[in-house]
């Protein structure tokens, strides 16, 4: 009996945690049913109570201070047990809460009603209630009103959801994906800790498609989907960004550690074993890793450079892990400071400058001269001191200047 009931609380909790609620800012559609219930009944509170393994969160209060507060003395925690309502009309006159520390105490509730917040799949997350300090009756029409609030509760937090994530896959949607994104990555800047992205991509997923139909498809979708999701940590950021492409958002976590979670995603996806009429079918996806680096600022660069990393796995040939990789920087001849005397030649010797070098490298220089006027796109330059002659080409002109490079 003991189990069940943990079952059931963690099943609840998992329930609640679907709607990804908890801890987010006010918003007015949650606002407006808590004023509403205020009015309607005339009563100085109400709150829209969500309830988690240790407290009491309000996502809406009105005429309530507190935006959270512990869940044992809770009567909404009373409240979402009940198979419809929990009225309470006085409770000094109720031996189970005449000495509960909110009702001696902040906010001295002496009339409470609060109907369960119920999911379609029959979880109770929290309540909707209203509160008095004063005694009062609560008719069965007053109940019938509230629990029709509660209702409308309910849906607006449904149409959170489904406008947040993809119905398929149950994946944030790629546009709050990004929003997502975009949180994390400003508070990995300014607390500089870790940051990285996987993308993964399902391989030939069009013959899969092709083979099996458009709806084992979907499903294969959802599987790989579900697999993703169980190697994850619910901090982690989890999104459909196309077709058959994902993304992982992994706040304090760098290259290395990124790179081992892509892995275990990739042997999740490899150890698929889909059922369909066309026989058992397994698959594989290719995964590309990127570090939030001093050089990526923003959140194109880190996704781009996830999906570059990407590309290079299926181009490497498919069911693997690849991280991105700077590119090296292309080698840059140094050049160095000279002072040195020069003669610049043209016209098959027939015409001689004078110049200074003031910067060589194996492969180009700096010149200093009277006067560029006259002089071609390519002649020789000798350095006398140097026993140094080579053809240049000029690359930059300007007054009394030319950059070239030895050809
Ligand atoms: P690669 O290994 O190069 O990624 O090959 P691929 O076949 O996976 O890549 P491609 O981009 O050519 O094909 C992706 C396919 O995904 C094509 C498209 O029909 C299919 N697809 C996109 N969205 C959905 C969806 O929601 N459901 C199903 N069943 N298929 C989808
Ligand atoms: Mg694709
Ligand atoms: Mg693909």
């Amino acid at each position: 009996m003991q189990d069940r009931a943990r079952i059931e609380e963690q099943d609840r909790l998992a329930a609640l945690d679907r709607y990804d609620i908890l801890d987010t800012p006010q918003e007015e559609a949650f606002d407006r049913i808590t004023r509403l219930t205020r009015r309607i009944f005339d009563m100085p509170m109400s709150t829209i109570t969500l309830i988690d393994g240790h407290r009491q969160w309000f996502k809406s209060r009105s005429g309530v201070e507190a935006c959270e507060t512990p869940k044992g003395p809770s009567l909404c925690d009373l409240a979402r047990r009940e198979a419809r309502a929990l009225v309470i009309p006085d409770t000094w006159a109720d031996d189970r809460f005449a000495q509960n520390p909110f009702v001696v105490g902040s906010p001295n509730i002496r009339f409470y009603a609060g109907v369960p917040l119920r999911t379609p799949d029959g979880h109770s997350i929290g309540t909707l209630c209203a509160m008095d300090t004063r005694p009062r009756p609560f008719p069965e029409t007053a109940v019938e009103s509230l629990a029709d609030l509660s209702h409308i509760v309910m849906s607006e937090l449904a149409l959170r959801r489904v406008a947040m994530t993809d119905g398929l896959t149950g994946a944030l949607s790629r546009r709050a994906f990004r929003e997502e994104c975009g949180r994390t990555l400003a508070l990995a800047l300014r607390h500089r800790h870790a940051l990285s992205c996987i993308m993964l991509d399902l391989d030939h997923f069009k013959a899969i498609n092709d083979r099996h139909g458009h709806p084992v498809g979907d499903r294969v979708l959802a599987a790989v989907a579900e697999a993703c999701r169980s190697e994850l940590r619910a901090s982690d950021a989890f999104g459909r960004m196309g077709g058959e492409e994902f993304a992982v958002l992994l706040p304090y976590t760098d290259l290395d550690a990124a790179m081992t979670v892509a892995g275990k995603l990739r042997a999740a996806v490899a150890r698929l074993r889909i059922p369909a009429p066309l026989g058992v079918l397994s698959l594989s996806a290719s995964f590309g890793v990127a570090a939030l680096e001093a050089s990526v600022g923003h959140l194109d660069g880190l996704l781009e450079n996830a999906d570059a990393a990407l590309y290079a796995a299926k181009a490497e040939g498919r069911d693997r892990c690849a991280a991105w990789q700077p590119a090296p920087a292309p080698e840059q001849p140094m050049r160095r400071r000279v002072l040195k005397a020069g003669q610049i030649s043209f016209n098959g010797g027939r015409s001689v400058l004078d110049c200074t070098v003031r910067s060589l490298s194996e492969t180009e220089a700096g010149l200093r001269i009277d006067s560029t006027a006259g002089v071609p796109e390519t002649f020789k330059l000798a350095i006398g001191a140097d026993r140094f002659s080579r053809l240049c080409r000029v690359v930059q002109k300007s007054e009394g200047r030319l950059d070239v490079v030895f050809v």
